[in-house]
């Protein structure tokens, strides 16, 4: 059966960012649909039965599926404020989800679709987007003023990181293994040895360890280890379990099941050192090597995505270069903490629900916000000069960073901002029409502009592993031409 639906906001994805995007843009008065490929919300929380979830948002300690928990019964919460007490809610409030098509659109509420796969999204025209959709009801077309990608990243594979060897039973990454243990309660072998020391290889050793598996190691290639220090000592140290630096994995062995490894120690070029290679006897290898943001939508949208964190390129709102197109979570890039997640939840269903609900198409104006050259990235990496946000950003340095650090943003302006607003380029930006592209303002010569610092942060230690965020209180100046993140040394 085909049927059609339209929501001002549609969201893919109902893990914690979805869920939260969902609850903010019903929140602004937007009608949202929100949709779930897996029959259950809460996204990868669902398997993370360890704790450490929510020290930031809730202050409390939850483990992932009571974190969810909150997230959907918030959701619930807000439907039953804004709504008019439609069927969706009514059922969101027995079961948690409704598993298929839900009956009923309501004008101003909430429709949430499970077990749906989105088979196709384009742009209808410059307000509107079509996705089709197919769940156990047959195929569906769904219209939106906005759409949020909320659909989490994906797991690095063996694949992506050229082990050699054969590729018997036994090798899983870490994702797979956590939602064997604890979804399906099975162990995935006796003898284990971990690849990668990301914060999910962290919390696997110590799972199998308490499992009953023998976990021989975590070995890691580069010189530093790449969790949180936190789960580095709860994990690791609290049940002795050895971690080696500077060690990979150079080959499996094994025909029906892995019966071996080969591993060697690498130099910090991360070359292998002559005559250091070694064998390991175990039947399990458990890759943690990399997140990667799931946007195989976002591609097909044409969504210009970052280098660095693999997610769309945004503004301050989670907006990305395409007009009406939104993203937010791990999606956008891969944070440690659901908190962070859901907070741009929060921001980017807000927003996205502001922008579909206006009459008239407002006019982006982005300013580029760069890092020098200890930050890997910043997250937004554009601000919105014409929006009245104040940007959260979120960053990651390229190596540690003992001394305490000042980490300075300032934005680049013209010493007299009636110059730009006479400029031939504002005059350009003023006779555009309408284009379903933002206008982002072109380099300028650095001599004619000064900066002003408009936030400040010190922090004890810098450490790529941890993301750091910071709040920006000031308004940033209309006229700025560039933003600049910095990072110096407190003496
Ligand atoms: C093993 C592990 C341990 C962690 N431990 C901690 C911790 O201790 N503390 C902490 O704060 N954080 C932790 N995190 C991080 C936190 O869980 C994640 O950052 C957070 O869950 C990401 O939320 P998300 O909504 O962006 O993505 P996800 O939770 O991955 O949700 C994405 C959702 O989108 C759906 N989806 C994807 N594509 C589509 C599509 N095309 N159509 C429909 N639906 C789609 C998926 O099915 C999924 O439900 C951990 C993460 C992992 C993996």
């Amino acid at each position: 059966m085909n049927q059609h639906i339209h929501g001002q906001v549609v969201i893919l994805g109902a893990g914690p960012a979805g869920l939260a995007a969902a609850r903010s843009a019903c929140e602004a008065g937007a009608s949202v649909i929100l949709i779930e490929r897996e029959h259950r919300l809460g996204g990868i929380l669902k398997q993370c039965i360890h704790d450490g979830f929510g020290l930031f948002r809730f202050a409390q300690r939850l483990t992932g599926p009571e974190y969810a928990n909150r997230e959907r019964t918030a959701l619930q919460q807000v439907i039953h404020n804004v709504s008019t007490g439609n069927a969706t809610a009514n059922s969101l409030g027995k079961t948690g989800e409704i598993p298929g098509l839900s009956t009923g659109y309501p004008q101003h509420g909430l429709t949430i679709l499970t077990k749906t796969f989105l088979t196709s999204v384009v742009q209808q025209d410059r307000r509107t987007y079509l996705l089709t959709c197919v769940n156990q009801e047959g195929m569906l077309t769904i219209t939106a003023q906005a759409l949020i990608l909320a659909t989490g990243c994906r797991e690095r594979t063996d694949r992506q990181i050229f082990i050699h060897g054969d590729r018997p039973a036994g090798i899983f990454t870490a994702g797979l293994a956590q939602y064997m243990v604890n979804i399906q309660g099975v162990l995935p072998g006796s003898k284990a040895v971990i690849l990668g020391s990301g914060d999910i290889g962290l919390i696997m050793a110590r799972r199998l360890h308490l499992e009953g598996v023998q976990v021989l190691g975590v070995y890691e290639i580069q010189n530093e280890p790449s969790g949180l220090a936190r789960n580095l000592r709860q994990c690791l140290e609290d049940f002795a379990i050895p971690l080696h630096l500077n060690t990979t994995v150079t080959r499996v062995h094994g025909a029906d099941r892995v019966q071996g490894l080969t591993l060697v120690r690498v130099d910090d070029q991360q070359k292998p050192i002559p005559g250091t290679q070694f064998e390991v006897e175990c039947d399990t290898l458990i890759l943690s090597v990399g997140l990667i943001p799931e946007n195989e939508v976002a591609r097909s949208l044409g969504v210009p995505l970052d280098r660095v964190t693999r997610g769309p390129i945004v503004d301050q709102s989670y907006h990305t270069l395409v007009n009406g197109i939104f993203a937010c979570g791990n999606a956008l890039h891969v944070s440690d903490l659901a908190d962070y997640v859901s907070e741009s939840g929060d921001i980017a269903g807000r927003e996205a629900a502001r922008w579909a609900m206006s009459e008239s198409l407002p006019e982006r104006n982005l300013v580029p916000l760069e890092g020098s050259r200890e930050f890997l990235y910043v997250v937004p990496q554009r601000v919105n000069t014409n929006l009245d946000v104040k940007p959260i950003l979120h960053f990651r340095v390229r190596r540690s960073v003992d001394q305490k650090s000042r980490i300075t943003l300032s934005a680049e302006v013209s010493a007299n901002p009636g110059a730009i607003k006479d400029s031939p380029l504002a005059a350009a930006i003023r006779k555009k029409p309408f284009s379903s592209a933002p206008v982002e303002q072109p380099r300028h010569s650095s001599s004619s502009l000064s900066p002003v610092p408009i936030a400040q942060k010190t922090c004890p230690v810098l450490r790529p592993a941890e993301m750091e965020r910071m709040q920006v209180s000031q308004t940033v100046p209309s006229h700025a031409q560039v933003l600049h993140l910095t990072c110096k040394e407190v003496p």
